[in-house]
């Protein structure tokens, strides 16, 4: 007889260990089903079905590191580097704020030398005053000193992303260089440090990885509730040629096995974590050109349509294959919202979208 708890058994539970979230990742696509219907349920009692956007500015593919996982790092000259001007990121801010975004996301390659941290600093600054203080702002900059974060969040920057990449030190340890600016204790205690300046924190993994396993991915999601987090975006490893890891693709699962645990990581963690915001992320629409909208439906809340401006597109390429880099932003809006439609939500334009999470456990 067969005594491993069955799906619905393991749903039931008030809260989830390592043994269940494993057996759940490993579900095939018929008992899936069952934890995608939950999640879906979880979110609409909690979240609601409205969809928040961000719109995602790549403000510059300049790197001081050199993950080996990533298209952007210091060690590929494949790419022409650049920092977009104060005018094309306000031309976009411009277009955000009028399309009742609301929201803002700032990414890039990592630098913290003085004139970075002071052109961001001038950037949020003016965009609080473009904005008059309506345009939340979300930070994706990296590891910075307090000091530094402290200035941006002074500056109105309120919201903060870092991923983990993989909660396991040891699995770190594979996918970054052996040095003091790819410490997984540094990149945990810049997470605790956001938390501490005040910011919402958001985090996340990469699914998929060489050597990464279902254990691993189950104490990512355990990582993420002791953690307490706002704001999580997941998605699936995509290999690029120009990076170390690249030498170990044969070693990986299919994409289309990685999107599909990717979907399941979703749908666990919103059950897991009722009330944080979840993104449908753009590795997810590489993978699959529906990803972000099935992701939506397992539980998602956030969607970051970007609005980099072409001519970068092609030179932002943290992954390949990357979807859009030749589609400006009215067009990415016009699809954003037949999708989202179909996905059975809506857009929430004009509101912030703050996770709930993060206003009740400051209540
Ligand atoms: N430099 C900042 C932000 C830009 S990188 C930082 O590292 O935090 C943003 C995210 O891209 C990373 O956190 C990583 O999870 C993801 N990424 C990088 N290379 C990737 C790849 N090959 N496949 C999927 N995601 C990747
Ligand atoms: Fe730089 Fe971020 Fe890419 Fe690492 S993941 S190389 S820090 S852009």
């Amino acid at each position: 007889m067969n005594n491993k708890k069955s799906v619905e058994e393991i749903l039931m539970k008030e809260s989830l260990n390592r043994e269940d979230v494993v057996a759940l990742l490993s579900t095939d696509e018929e008992d899936s089903r069952i934890i995608f219907a939950k999640a879906a349920e979880v979110k609409k009692a909690f979240v609601g079905n409205k969809v928040y956007l961000r719109g995602l500015i790549e403000y510059s593919n300049f790197c001081s590191k050199n993950c080996y996982y990533c298209g952007i790092r210091a060690g590929n000259n494949r790419y022409v580097r650049y920092q977009m001007t104060d005018d094309e990121v306000l031309e976009a801010v411009k277009y955000a704020y009028e399309n009742r975004f609301a929201s803002m996301v700032i990414q890039s390659g990592e630098k913290s030398d003085r004139k970075f941290i002071g052109d961001i600093e001038r950037l949020l600054k003016e965009i609080q005053r473009l904005s008059e203080g309506k345009l939340h702002i979300t930070l994706s900059l990296g590891e910075q000193t307090k000091e530094t974060y402290k200035r941006w969040f002074e500056a109105g920057a309120h919201r903060y992303l870092l991923r983990i990449e993989v909660s396991n030190p040891e699995l770190y340890k594979k996918l970054h260089p052996n040095d003091k600016h790819h410490n997984y204790n540094k990149r945990l205690t810049s997470l605790k440090t956001l938390r501490e300046v005040g910011y919402q924190v958001g985090t996340g993994v990469m699914i998929g990885l060489p050597f990464q396993t279902l254990d691993d991915l189950a104490d990512d999601l355990i990582f993420f509730r002791d953690f307490d987090v706002d704001m999580v975006g997941m998605g699936p490893y995509i290999e690029h040629a120009d990076t170390p890891l690249f030498r170990y693709r044969n070693e990986l699962a299919p994409l289309m096995e990685r999107f599909r645990l990717s979907l399941k990581m979703v749908a666990i963690l919103r059950i897991m974590m009722k009330d944080i915001n979840i993104a449908a992320t753009t590795a997810m629409q590489t993978i699959d050109p529906q990803g972000r909208e099935k992701a939506l439906k397992v539980g998602a809340n956030v969607i970051m349509p970007n609005l980099t401006p072409v001519k970068y597109r092609q030179n932002y390429l943290l992954y390949e294959n990357k979807p859009c880099i030749d589609e400006e932003a009215e067009d990415c809006k016009n699809c954003l919202d037949i999708r989202i439609f179909m996905a059975g939500d809506e857009v929430g334009y004009g509101e912030w979208g703050d996770s709930k999470h993060f206003k009740s456990r400051n209540n």
